[in-house]
Order: structure tokens, then C-alpha cells, then sequence
């Protein structure tokens, strides 16, 4: 059954590192948004009950609680299996997490980042990890118990005692889901703008190198199986049984319809991006649409998962090439027919999925 994903690009404040078409803009455009959104569901002709939402952003944790419940109740399939908001901490009180529950939310995702001081500052963010302790007791008792949090591997000024501080913190909270994303410095950033011209804002000449970056992310990978929360994606990692249900569907090649400035959409066939931009997205400017190559994708998008792929007869043959030199390198491993990443073919992924673009 397919996803619904809803696009809500407004933050409290535009993290350094960030290159999402999301940002700080006014009020007024924000309910000129909302209003944007919500013709668009319901302009939408529903051929099928969705499974899962995902609300993402930008920050839709902070959309005022009474204009969610409107949104959401747009959707058809309620209750649906699994329903995501994504969420700031700092903002979540206990009227706001009864709300979210009463209008079908059953999973938060808190973009955390770190539970150390110096880096969070230096991201933008005004957090502490008291303030994610006090909001993750304040879901639970919403009745809201899945959630994710979400980190990132080389911000500026960690080092190998401050990654594993944000470890200890993940294994005290018990989450059921944890996202560990390798810092990829971007240019539409202002960390990558500051580090590209040699400056020092943000902490950019404390920014870990690369290697440190892959150790800070193998600790995490070994630390989290410790806790049992193992890999099941190359950035994600779960308790058994509490593997985003929505995002598998973005691994499996499974339909979602995504609405909103920047939402893209998959039907099985065709990909369809809506404009990036709010304003373009405002004027109805015309998205894009392209035909899916389901061949090539089926392998760098279902390599990113734990059990890998199980090729089928012609693809071993079209890749046979690829493929050999990726297990006699090391980095992919075969088993009873599936194909699937090593250790250290998760780490230099992204050469081995060019292989497979045809
Ligand atoms: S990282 Fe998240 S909260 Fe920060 S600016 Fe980007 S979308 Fe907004």
C-alpha cells in the first residue's frame, strides 16, 4: 500500500549545515502555504487507501496544532500503520504531543543532531539534552512511544569522547529508531560557503575530516547493535520491528504521492517533483516528471538496505562485471542468492552504486 508525504518547509531557524529547500520565512506566507497544501490533498484523486504519512520539512513540528488536525484529516486510510511528524526539540509540550496523537501521529522524528552543547550551538540549534530527555518523557506520555532520533557524524568540534557522550544518551533514552547521517559538507550551505572560503564561522576549520567522519559512524554502527538497535539502511537503524515503514517504501521502489513545495511522488512508473521553491510551488508553477529506471534503481537504492537485494536471473548477467569486481574488492558479499554491502562497501557506497547506473 502506498505513502503519502507532506512537505512543510518552515523552520524557527536555518541550520548551518542545512542545503534543504526549508528556511525562516513570514507568517503570512506560511498560512498562504498551508492553504496551497491542503487544495492540493484535496485536489488529489485517491486511487488507493494510504498506508503511512510522513510529515516532513523543514520543521512541521511547529504548523499551529489545529491546522495539522485540518491537514491530516484530508487523508484518507486512517489509522494508518505508521504516522511520522517530524520534529525541532524545544518546541514540544504536552498539549501539543495529546494533539498530535488525537489527530492519528503515532511516531516523531526529533532532528537532535548531538546531546553536546558546543556542537549544537554551532549547528544553529538552541536545544540541550535535557530539553530532548524532558520532550521524549512528554511523547511517551502522549502515548506517542515510537520515536526516532535523529544524529549527525562530524559536526564541527566532535571528536571521538563527544560521539560516544551522544551514544551514552541514545542508550539511556532507549529510542526504538536512531538516524546517523555522515556530515556531507554542501555548498548551498553556510558551513559549506564558510569552509570553501577558508573561514572559521560556525566551528568550519573544526569540522572533522572525512575519515574521522566514517570512524564516528562505524563506532555508532557497533555501539547501536550493542544496544539492539542494528543497521537496517545504510542511516538507519531500528529495534526489531520498528523499521520506518514509510521510509522502506522509498528502498523498495513502493508508490508514495508527495505534496507540497519540493514533495516528489512515485506511482511505480514515473517520478514526479513538485517546483522547490514556495513561491514557484505558490504560482502552480508545473513540476517535473521523468520515467523511472527500475533496473538500475532497484540496485542503488535497494543496496542501501541491511538484507540487500536478491537479483534476479538477468540481472546477475547485465552486472556480472560490476558486481565481481565489487565482491573480489570486498565491498559486496553474496548469500543464498541475495546481494548485499560489506562494512566497508557501506562506507564507499556511493562508488559502488555508479556501477549500476546503466
Ligand atoms: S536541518 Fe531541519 S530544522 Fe534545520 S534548517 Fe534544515 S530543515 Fe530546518
Amino acid at each position: 500500500m502506498p505513502g503519502v508525504y507532506v512537505a512543510y518547509p518552515f523552520c524557527a531557524q536555518k541550520c548551518v549545515f542545512c542545503n534543504f529547500a526549508s528556511g525562516v520565512w513570514p507568517r503570512a506566507l506560511e498560512a498562504r502555504y498551508r492553504e496551497a497544501l491542503a487544495a492540493e490533498i484535496r485536489a488529489h484523486r485517491w486511487e488507493w487507501q494510504p498506508e503511512t504519512v510522513y510529515l516532513g520539512g523543514g520543521t512541521p513540528s511547529n504548523m499551529d496544532v489545529d491546522g495539522l488536525a485540518a491537514l491530516l484529516a484530508l487523508v484518507p486510510g486512517r489509522p494508518w500503520i505508521e504516522a511520522t511528524i517530524e520534529a525541532a526539540p524545544g518546541g514540544i509540550t504536552a498539549e501539543r504531543a495529546r494533539a498530535w496523537a488525537a489527530a492519528g501521529i503515532d511516531r516523531v522524528s526529533l532532528g537532535v543532531q548531538s546531546f553536546v552543547d558546543l556542537e549544537i550551538r554551532r549547528t544553529g540549534r538552541k536545544h540541550t539534552a535535557q530539553t530532548v530527555v524532558g520532550e521524549i518523557g512528554t511523547l511517551r506520555a502522549a502515548g506517542i512511544v515510537n520515536c526516532n532520533i535523529d544524529l549527525i557524524a562530524g559536526l564541527s568540534g566532535q571528536n571521538e569522547a563527544s560521539w560516544r557522550e551522544s551514544l551514552d544518551w541514545i542508550e539511556r533514552l532507549a529510542p526504538e529508531h536512531v538516524s546517523v547521517y555522515m556530515l556531507e559538507v554542501d555548498e548551498d550551505s553556510r558551513l559549506g560557503r564558510e569552509m570553501l572560503r577558508g573561514g572559521t564561522r560556525y566551528g568550519a576549520a573544526e569540522t572533522p575530516s572525512g575519515d574521522q567522519t566514517a570512524d564516528f559512524y562505524e563506532i555508532a554502527v557497533e555501539r547501536l547493535a550493542a544496544m539492539g538497535i542494528p543497521r537496517y539502511e545504510i542511516s538507519n537503524f531500528a529495534r526489531p520491528g520498528h523499521e520506518s515503514r514509510h521510509n522502506l517504501k522509498y528502498w523498495r521502489l513502493e508508490p508514495y504521492v508527495g505534496f507540497g513545495a519540493d514533495a516528489h511522488s512515485f506511482d511505480g512508473c514515473v517520478r514526479r517533483e513538485n517546483p522547490e521553491s514556495i513561491e514557484a510551488y505558490l504560482a502552480s508553477a508545473p513540476g517535473r516528471s521523468t520515467r523511472a529506471c527500475l533496473a538500475e534503481e532497484r540496485f542503488f537504492v535497494g543496496l542501501r538496505l541491511t538484507a540487500g537485494i536478491r537479483p534476479e536471473a538477468d540481472e546477475w548477467r547485465r552486472f556480472e562485471r560490476p558486481i565481481r569486481r565489487f565482491l573480489d574488492a570486498g565491498l559486496l558479499e553474496t548469500s543464498d542468492g541475495s546481494l548485499r554491502l560489506t562494512n566497508r562497501g557501506v562506507l564507499l557506497s556511493n562508488e559502488v552504486f555508479q556501477e549500476f547506473l546503466l
